[in-house]
């Protein structure tokens, strides 16, 4: 098969790093989709993981967003979980990836300064190009088309990507009851 072949079967597309207004958020959820890309088995979990910091990332990009350390905090924290339960299980590259998307938060919970700069150990990154899962992007567009969901208890019915929700790498808590919502 052509390469060009291989990726439309798996519905990839490349793309370079886009680094213009967050540039360190944007590596990250870069990075997450090549996680995606380079798996050698299908792993619901590790798309789950991926989909989630590619999703709180976004929110973050927000215009009505306001920085918030304890974000990056809660994101680094379910990455360091997340590894430890799964790494063995994990491409010696994943692995890696998970740790370079790991130092990446550490940096952005560094301060609000940090929200518009790379370190300067990822300034090459900069310049190559990366694959992205192009059925990933498609699903994480859908998401944030039709955030509504309707909770199962209380029926509230209420917006997942709000700033008051809290997402976790299964489920959405509903702000009126608390109940968990798998996603
Ligand atoms: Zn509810």
């Amino acid at each position: 098969m052509k390469s060009d072949e291989v990726n439309s079967v798996l519905g990839l597309a490349y793309r370079d790093t886009p680094t213009i207004e967050y540039p360190c958020a944007t590596l990250i959820q870069t990075l997450m989709h090549d996680i995606s890309v380079s798996r050698e088995v299908d792993d619901i979990v590790l798309d789950k993981f991926t989909d989630y910091i590619i999703i709180e990332l976004e929110v973050t990009k927000s215009a009505f967003w306001c920085y918030e350390k304890n974000l990056f905090e809660k994101l680094i924290f379910d990455s360091e979980v997340f590894l430890i339960s799964h790494s063995e299980k994990l491409s010696d590259s994943s692995n890696k990836l998970i740790n370079d998307c790991i130092e990446l938060l550490n940096f952005l919970a560094g301060g609000q300064e940090n929200w518009s700069s790379l370190p300067n150990k990822f300034k090459d990154f900069e310049d190559m190009q990366f694959c992205v899962n192009g059925n990933k992007e498609i699903r994480i567009d859908e998401f944030f088309r039709n955030p509504n969901v309707k909770c199962p208890s209380c029926s509230h019915e209420f917006s997942q990507i709000a700033f008051d929700v809290v997402r976790t790498i299964f489920a959405v808590r509903c702000p009126k009851c608390e109940q968990s919502i798998a996603r």
